[in-house]
């Protein structure tokens, strides 16, 4: 007997999601009047420029409960950065995960409209007057602590042949030997 089950198809499922989808901007107000505690989920995607040359695209949750002084966000965000490995020069992409945790504070009130203080934190990310909460700046500073100082294409990456250039990824070269030799030229040279 053959049963199939095919739960993937079930079209009710998205119905019953409470999430929703957001850019990297996401319009509080409503959040804003609720009490302390309330949350939203959200499916965020969007294009952030995070290393200053193209857009890295920017995928996935995150809640926002409201607290005392404003929002917190919370969530677990997935992109990918083009860098430069360290050893063979090559440009490759770097997945990142970004576990993100921060608060915003209102720069507005949301019932009266009137300007709030902002904390003294320094570099503490606000909501600005239209009620906008943008994530964007965040990720910027999250994905760029995430990126490893001296990426590597691969863990054992040979990098460059010190002496004709060649990437040694793609095989050896003719200076073999003398790359082989050269820790122990440099440590007679110490003596
Ligand atoms: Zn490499
Ligand atoms: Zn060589």
């Amino acid at each position: 007997m053959h049963r199939t089950l095919n739960f993937e198809y079930n079209y009710k499922v998205p119905v019953l999601m409470k999430r929703d989808t957001a850019m990297m901007q996401i319009n509080v107000s409503q959040l804003l009047k609720e009490p302390v505690g309330s949350t939203r989920s959200y499916e965020v995607q969007g294009a952030v420029n995070i290393t200053g040359g193209a857009s890295s695209e920017v995928e996935g949750q995150v809640e926002l409960t409201r607290t005392n002084r404003g929002i917190l966000v919370r969530g677990k965000l997935h992109t990918e950065v083009k860098v430069t490995c360290s050893r063979c020069l090559t440009p490759f992409n770097y997945p990142l995960t970004l576990n993100f945790e921060e608060e915003y504070f209102p720069a507005a009130d949301v019932f009266s409209g009137a300007w709030m203080p902002l904390p003294e934190e320094p570099g503490s990310f606000t909501i600005d007057e239209h009620h906008i909460l943008d994530l964007s700046r965040a990720i910027v500073e999250y994905a760029l602590l995430s990126i490893p100082m001296k990426p590597l294409c691969r863990e054992d990456c040979p990098g460059l042949c010190p002496n004709c250039g060649r990437n040694l990824n793609f095989g050896l070269c003719a200076c073999e030997v003398v790359i082989s030799n050269k820790p122990a030229d440099k440590e007679k040279g110490m003596e």
